[in-house]
């Protein structure tokens, strides 16, 4: 129900959290981040509360500075560990709100490559799909934006990849995305309001768009695929 996701400079963990705590308002069940530290993918995810996650983070740390982050409200799937975001594929990790209508045609297709499934979510697709799409051998950024042009539905999406601590891919279709920009940082989020301790320098993506994410680049292209210019707002907002 709420995404958030930081290239930093500090450790991203509890900068995740305290973000993911802005968007508290919207209801959740569950919540969890993913990080990438020396190159490495790992997540924790926690039902309940922002403060089991907090709690689980204090006994099992996750490090490193780039990181995305989620709480769900369940619409596919019972609120679990298992069914929380992030989502993990292989070296992708997915953070997702909203519904992929089309999640059960993914799915046979998938399983027509043998490939199975471990959550009861329709998001658990994304992650696969783009996983498979990496190992016929697309750059993460194309996987990702294939992944993307083939879902049905109403979506915010942000991935991160194992081996990339330099890189998010986001997306919008229905659930509005804002990129905060920070000096050698880069933030997104579901609202401003998630990112208001961070910047106040924000791009709202449109309707369809997908973006490339680095601490010292956006790059968003429409969803026909041509890039797009949108402005950078400087936005006032009550910490
Ligand atoms: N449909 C997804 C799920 O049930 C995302 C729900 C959300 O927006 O939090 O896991």
């Amino acid at each position: 129900c709420g995404i958030v996701g930081v290239l930093g400079q500090h450790e991203a963990a509890p900068i995740l959290v305290e973000a993911l705590k802005r968007l508290e308002y919207r209801g959740y069940d569950s919540a969890g981040i993913a990080t990438v530290n020396d190159g490495t993918l790992g997540r924790r995810r926690a039902v309940g509360k922002l403060v089991n996650l907090s709690d689980l983070l204090v006994h099992d740390p996750l490090r490193g500075k780039s990181g995305i982050g989620h709480t769900r409200w369940a619409t596919h799937g019972a609120p679990s560990v298992g069914n929380a975001h992030p989502h993990k594929a292989g070296p992708v990790a997915v953070v997702h709100n909203g519904i992929v209508e089309n999640y059960r045609e993914l799915r046979a297709e998938l399983a027509d490559h043998g490939i199975g499934f471990e959550t009861e979510t329709d998001t658990e697709t994304v992650a696969l799909m783009a996983e498979h799409l990496l190992k016929s051998g697309l750059s993460p950024v194309e996987a990702a934006y294939q992944t993307i042009d083939r879902l049905q539905g109403a979506f915010a999406l942000a991935f991160l990849f194992d081996g990339q601590d330099d890189l998010i891919v986001a997306a919008r279709k229905g659930s509005p995305l804002a990129i905060g920009h920070g000096d050698g940082e880069m933030f997104v989020g579901s609202d401003a309001i998630a990112l208001a301790p961070l910047t106040d320098r924000i791009t709202y993506l449109e309707e369809g768009d997908r973006a490339v994410l680095t601490r010292t680049s956006l790059e968003i292209r429409t969803e026909a695929g041509e890039l797009a210019n949108r402005e950078i707002r400087k936005i006032k907002l009550d910490h």
